[in-house]
């Protein structure tokens, strides 16, 4: 359940300005979203002790603004409400097979997000944007589960980040070899890569009766 998001640029700031290749980067912010809902997995990059951690963790995005969850215990979950973090989200979509080695690459769409991570604290809403995570994979499954108990929501600590500062990188086609290497020969080209949902596996606790819905079947043969 992803509400539409209106056409919007995101302001360009020291962060987020593009360096290398910025012909490939964009601050549409349809554009972040679609990368953002595209897969439910990112990684979180933030300050920790000597290091900067970067924790591989599930997002959902709801409008504006895209959210993650965790233990409250847990040290990502504490330490990175209280610093400007990165969340990062990328698909790898080929591997660029160039001419020469310099010219190998990656096809890919990647976004990032910075902020200030904020704790969805109002219980409603902490249920309904929990509601909204489960039902943009799986639509219609929410209502069909036991309900979160008091304990489950509170061993559970909700984050968000305002999606304001943040930029889209897309690399896609061809490789992109020197003209005077496009007669050698050697083969070129892209192999595209994929994720894709293999056979449901039943949980072994199942009823007899109880078979996959249709979500789970649409999954499968997407
Ligand atoms: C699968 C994959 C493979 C890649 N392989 C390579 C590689 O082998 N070598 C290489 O140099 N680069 C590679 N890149 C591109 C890499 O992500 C960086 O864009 C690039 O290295 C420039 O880094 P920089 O530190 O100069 O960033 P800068 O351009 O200085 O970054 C400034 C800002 O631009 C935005 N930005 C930069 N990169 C991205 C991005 N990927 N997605 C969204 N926003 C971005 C961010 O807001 C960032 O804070 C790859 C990207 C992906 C997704």
């Amino acid at each position: 359940m992803h509400t539409q998001t209106s056409t919007k640029e995101l302001t360009p700031t020291a962060l987020t300005k593009l360096g290398r290749a910025p012909q490939r980067g964009s601050f549409d912010l349809d554009k972040i979203c679609a990368i953002l809902d595209a897969s439910p997995m990112c990684h979180l990059g933030y300050q920790t002790g000597e290091a900067t951690a970067v924790i591989p963790t599930c997002h959902w995005r709801v409008g504006d603004r895209v959210y993650w969850h965790g233990s409250r215990l847990s040290r990502t979950m504490q330490t990175s409400q209280a610093q400007k973090v990165c969340l990062t989200v990328t698909h790898l979509d080929g591997l660029v097979l160039a001419r020469s080695g310099f010219h190998h690459s990656a096809n890919y769409r990647s976004a990032m997000v910075f902020g200030y991570p904020e704790v969805v604290a109002d219980r409603a809403n902490k249920l309904a944007v929990l509601e909204a995570f489960i039902e943009g994979l799986f639509p219609g499954r929410w209502q069909t589960l036991r309900p979160p108990s008091q304990k489950e929501m509170n061993a559970t600590t909700v984050l968000s980040l305002p999606l304001e500062e943040g930029s889209a990188k897309v690399r896609s086609g061809p490789p992109a070899d020197l003209a005077q290497d496009l007669a050698l020969p050697i083969w070129a080209g892209v192999i595209p890569l994929t994720v894709q949902a293999a056979a449901a596996q039943p949980c072994p606790h199942n009823p007899a009766d109880v078979t996959p819905p249709e979500y789970v079947r649409q999954f499968c043969l997407d």
